[in-house]
């Protein structure tokens, strides 16, 4: 997987999250402030402005680029938690012009661990760890029993989605929605929801 594969990831959520801007922002209405379909929108904007102005070369440079412009311009919670997925994202995977499963997989938990530091949230606490978290052990396990990535990143994208779902029936113990105590329930977490949309983004 090289720079070409991780633009095409990169353009896809781009498309994927203006189609999903209003659905996104339904779910925070339900249990925040009806902005994370907008702020992540907005985010992505400029991440795809920021592309092409200085069009990056390796896989780790275009991730940076990406968590540095969602920091800069997403705010809210969302921000600085997705800023630093990605950060940490092109941290880990550093110079390489070439990218393997191996890599990616051990890129990702590490980037899993930089969002639950900054953001203390835990599975279970109907946050976007409820998404990222199984795809990463998909990964890892892919990864472990030599899947192709294609499959490895089938298998991440079904995990997320399933744990974006599960976060129906959950209280909330972090952020906004944690305000709402029991009312949390019912509904669906939107960071886990445009989580689940990151990760099936990513395909060969
Ligand atoms: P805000 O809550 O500031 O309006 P957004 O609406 O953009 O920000 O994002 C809300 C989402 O951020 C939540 O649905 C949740 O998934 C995620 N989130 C909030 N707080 C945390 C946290 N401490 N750890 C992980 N994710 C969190
Ligand atoms: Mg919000």
């Amino acid at each position: 997987m090289d720079v070409t594969f991780f633009t095409a990831w990169i353009q896809e959520i781009i498309r994927v999250l203006a189609i999903n801007r209003d659905r996104l922002t339904r779910l925070d209405a339900a249990i925040g402030d009806a902005d994370h379909g907008t702020n992540l929108d907005r985010g992505f904007t400029s991440v795809r402005q920021a592309m092409s102005d200085t069009p990056p070369d390796t896989p780790g440079q275009l991730l940076t680029l990406v968590g540095n412009t969602l920091i800069r311009r997403v705010g809210g919670a969302s921000g600085p938690l997705y800023g630093s997925l990605f950060r940490q994202l092109g941290k880990s995977l550093g110079d390489a012009q070439e990218v393997s499963l191996d890599d990616l997989a051990a890129a990702f938990a590490t980037a899993l661990e930089s969002v639950t530091r900054l953001g203390k949230a835990a599975e279970g606490d109907k946050t976007m760890v409820d998404a990222l978290a199984p795809a990463a052990r998909a990964l890892c396990s892919a990864a472990r029993d030599g899947l192709k990535p294609g499959e490895a990143l089938d298998r991440a994208a079904a995990a997320a989605a399933e744990g974006a779902e599960a976060t129906i029936p959950l209280q909330a113990r972090k952020g906004r929605a944690s305000y709402l105590g029991p009312r949390s329930v019912g509904h669906e977490d939107p960071g886990a929801a445009s989580s689940a949309l990151i990760v099936s983004a990513m395909h060969p």
